[in-house]
């Protein structure tokens, strides 16, 4: 179990799990005993004592539906927390209060989504990594839907090649080199006004912004890189992050025909198979671009003896492809909150979608990743670079 608590300053504290002590009520009752009370203090001043960090602790019960009320002990005070999290294929959230009032504009989706799930939505910080042509739409999306925080990361500046594609970026931010994240950030703001998100906006890689993205409840990949996949991977685990993959494959033949066109968006539960293990990214694409961006010129010199695979630059996108695409990765959100599909939500770990040969094809989950689904829970440094 991993212990969040809010906001950007919290980033630090990751880097030391909490313990927290869990036991049930199968009466149900939904508070903590007096008896509770007394061996908390107990066990929290022990634990203070040992870590000598000053970071807290927590402790909580679970009911016989599988809620969990939690609380950490500081101090000789006991704080609620938020709420409690339980991901698997499914995600649920544990709000310790009903939130307020839903805001007037998500009227309409809380008709199909009811009010559970638009609660949930609001109370939701997602982390959107790669803000370009899929990335820009899904940040529309969670915006519209109603997502209490994003986190949007990206270190590209808009340019005129952009403007096929990215939503919200005006040709004055091409003009200016306005970075994505803040053209973004900017256009949602003036949209939405006091309706829209909290948003934190960080022009710069996932290395860079490790500790605050590992702050959120869920993960939006959004990139076409090998090694902020890896990354992904790896924090989706560590830091117990559902993470939703979104893949467009799009290439086109020497006769302007188009050879291939396909999207994929990939679910991945903590504990679970991971993204190396489905394939997802390989290794060696992963080593090329980290060499591009280390050492161009060796990188370079590699390519050209031919022995590395060269990176693919500037890749075909096409915006209606893209949109696709993200409108799938937030479905899958909210099939993965509401459970609204039919059959098992194990059964639809990667879902691809062909349009050349037009198909649909729904892939099952794979067995926990031997490398990392031990790593569960246990935080860990940022990669370096
Ligand atoms: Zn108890």
């Amino acid at each position: 179990m991993l212990l969040k608590t809010g906001g950007t300053s919290a980033a630090q504290e990751l880097e030391a799990p909490a313990i927290v002590h869990l036991h049930s009520h199968p009466e149900g009752a939904r508070a903590f005993s007096r008896v509770d009370d007394e061996s908390d203090r107990v066990l929290h001043d022990d634990l203070a004592k040992i870590y000598e960090d000053g970071l807290p602790h927590a402790s909580a019960i679970m009911m016989p539906d599988g809620e969990l009320i939690a609380r950490t002990y500081q101090a000789g005070r006991y704080v609620s927390l938020d709420g409690s999290f339980v991901i698997g294929h499914r995600v649920q959230r544990f709000p310790h209060q009903e939130s307020s009032q839903a805001p007037a504009h998500t009227a309409s989706h809380r008709q199909a989504l009811g009010r559970g799930t638009t609660a949930l939505l609001r109370s939701l910080r997602a982390v959107v990594v790669g803000c370009s042509g899929t990335g820009s739409v899904v940040v529309e999306l969670l915006s519209r839907l109603g997502v209490g925080e994003l986190i949007l990361i990206d270190p590209d500046v808009i340019e005129e090649r952009n403007l096929n594609r990215i939503v919200n970026s005006t040709w004055a931010d091409a003009r200016a080199g306005t970075p994505k994240v803040e053209a973004l950030a900017q256009t949602i703001r003036h949209n939405l006004g006091e309706l829209a998100p909290r948003i934190i906006p960080i022009q710069g890689t996932l290395a860079d912004a490790w500790g605050i993205a590992a702050t959120a409840d869920i993960i939006f990949g959004c990139t076409d890189s090998a090694e902020a996949r890896m990354h992904l991977d790896r924090m989706c685990h560590h830091y117990v992050m559902p993470y939703i993959d979104v893949g467009v494959d799009l290439s086109a033949d020497e006769d302007d025909g188009i050879r291939y066109a396909g999207l994929a968006v990939q679910y991945l539960r903590p504990g679970g198979d991971s993204l190396f293990a489905r394939k997802g990214y390989r290794m060696s694409v992963v080593e090329a671009e980290s060499l591009r961006r280390t050492n161009p010129a060796l990188y370079a010199e590699r390519v050209r003896i031919g022995y590395i695979e060269g990176v693919e630059e500037d890749r075909p996108a096409v915006i209606s492809i893209n949109m696709q695409a993200a409108s799938m990765a937030v479905n899958e959100l909210l099939a993965r909150l509401h459970g609204y599909r039919a059959g098992a939500p194990a059964d639809n770990a990667i879902r691809r979608l062909n349009l050349v040969e037009e198909f649909q094809m729904a892939s099952t989950a794979g067995p926990p990743c031997p490398i990392m689904a031990p790593m569960c829970g246990l935080g860990g440094n940022p990669p370096t670079g």
